[in-house]
């Protein structure tokens, strides 16, 4: 059986390695149309790789993917994070776990990963190919016949193909699946942070604040967790969660919205209310700048006193009633113009792509029999943490297992 992987990323090579590991005799190609094995793998995580993340129910996990959720839960069953920590563990890449549950090498070195995942390749006998661009697929009588590009002259036949090119982030780059009667979700970016050019907000950079919940004006879409503020606006995982989650929605409004924030995480004006009139009750002598009520840097805080018109010497016991409103309508619903987005360069994935319609179980196509796709070309995608690193893992061992 002569078996082509197109794409050497993380789902290609898991794909080529899985097509070994369950048909040993199999004849593996990996197509790369860079001069670059996996790359972004080398790259990401701050070039520690966030190889997945130590979630423990699969319930849980799924839900960190907008997209591709509840297709994952079923893919899990067969791989999910357990049976990639024992991968890389056992193949002599111990990983750790931080506070987060983000999942990483001992070593913190992305290098950890891309030398097994090579030498994993060449034990097992996997053929690669670089600087060949694989241009077209089509049936050819019960094979898949590719056309390429770039770096081979002639097409040539194989019994199976799996597809893991990864995220296009222009529908033209999928256009090539979409002749063979596949559907395409349209391609949008995902994981990105707020440009806030109007607000002064962006004074604070380097500022976060632990627990806020942050929500899209005039939609369902809202998330929570720590937010950094940046010099162009804002960031952190509680805005990088919402810009996933809203990616499509964010895409139709033009990165034009107004972001509501709660500083103070999903809780009712009632208990805001609560907690300051405490402080009103036992220090009204003190300044509120001083008597900070809830746990923030004390730099924002001022910031909010500002912001609510307060001076700086203004007494907890002689804050009135319209006073004491607006430090609550700031604390609980701060509202900010975003203008804009930016790439969110420790890691950005693509929401859409080959819709999740188009393969069965197996990661098979429905329209192409022996065609199957892997990773991130796939309609998935997650959260930051290691979700889109485990999504190219799962996709990439269940297609290799070329089950029909
Ligand atoms: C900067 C950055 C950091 C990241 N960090 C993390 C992280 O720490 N944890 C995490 O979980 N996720 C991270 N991600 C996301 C993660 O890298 C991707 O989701 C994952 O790499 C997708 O794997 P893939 O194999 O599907 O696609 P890719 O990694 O994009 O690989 C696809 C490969 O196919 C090749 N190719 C494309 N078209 C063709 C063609 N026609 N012929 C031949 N070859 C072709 C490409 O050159 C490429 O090498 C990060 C992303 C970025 C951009």
């Amino acid at each position: 059986m002569k078996v082509a992987i197109i794409g050497g990323g993380a789902a290609g090579f898991f794909s080529a390695l899985s097509v070994k590991e369950h048909h040993p005799e199999a004849e593996v190609i990996l197509f790369e149309k860079s001069q670059e094995l996996l790359s972004k793998v080398r790259i990401s995580g701050g070039g520690r790789c966030n190889v997945t993340n130590a979630l423990s129910s699969i319930s849980a996990f799924s839900k960190s993917y907008p997209r591709g959720a509840k297709f994952l839960k079923k893919a899990f069953q067969i791989f999910n994070n357990q049976d990639s920590i024992q991968w890389f563990e056992s193949r002599g890449v111990p990983l750790k776990v931080e506070p987060d549950g983000r999942m990483f090498p001992i070593s913190n070195k992305s290098e950890s990963i891309v030398e097994c995942l090579m030498n994993e390749a060449k034990k097992l006998g996997v053929q690669i190919e670089m600087g060949v661009s694989v241009g077209n697929i089509q049936p050819n009588q019960e094979q898949i016949e590719i056309d390429f590009i770039r770096g081979k002259e002639k097409p040539e036949l194989f019994d199976r193909v799996i597809v893991a090119s990864g995220g296009s982030p222009r529908r033209k780059g999928l256009e090539w699946l979409e002749e063979l009667g596949h559907q395409i979700e349209e391609p949008v970016p995902s994981l990105f942070t707020f440009n806030m050019p109007k607000e002064d907000v962006v004074s604070l950079m380097g500022v976060s604040v632990q627990d806020v919940a942050v929500s899209i004006q005039g939609s369902k879409y809202r998330s929570s967790g720590p937010l950094l503020i940046t010099h162009w606006g804002m960031s952190g995982p509680a805005i990088l969660k919402l810009s996933a989650f809203a990616a499509r929605e964010l895409a139709l409004r033009h990165y034009t919205f107004k972001a509501q924030i709660s500083w103070i995480g999903f809780i009712n004006q009632e208990e805001v209310l609560a907690e300051l009139q405490k402080k009103v009750t036992a220090e009204p002598t003190k300044t509120c700048l001083k008597a900070k009520p809830f746990d923030f840097p004390q730099r924002f805080w001022a910031y909010l006193l500002h912001r609510c018109n307060l001076p700086e010497n203004q007494l907890w016991g002689e804050l009135g009633k319209k006073k004491l409103d607006k430090l609550i309508s700031v604390l609980s619903n701060d509202i900010y113009e975003v203008q804009g987005k930016t790439t969110f360069k420790e890691e950005f994935v693509t929401c859409g792509g080959l819709a999740l319609t188009e393969v069965d179980a197996n990661m098979q196509s429905r329209r192409v029999s022996g065609l199957y796709f892997a990773g991130e070309i796939l309609d998935i995608d997650g959260i930051t943490g290691g979700f889109n690193f485990q999504a190219a893992w799962t996709t990439g061992y269940i297609a290799g297992q070329l089950k029909s």
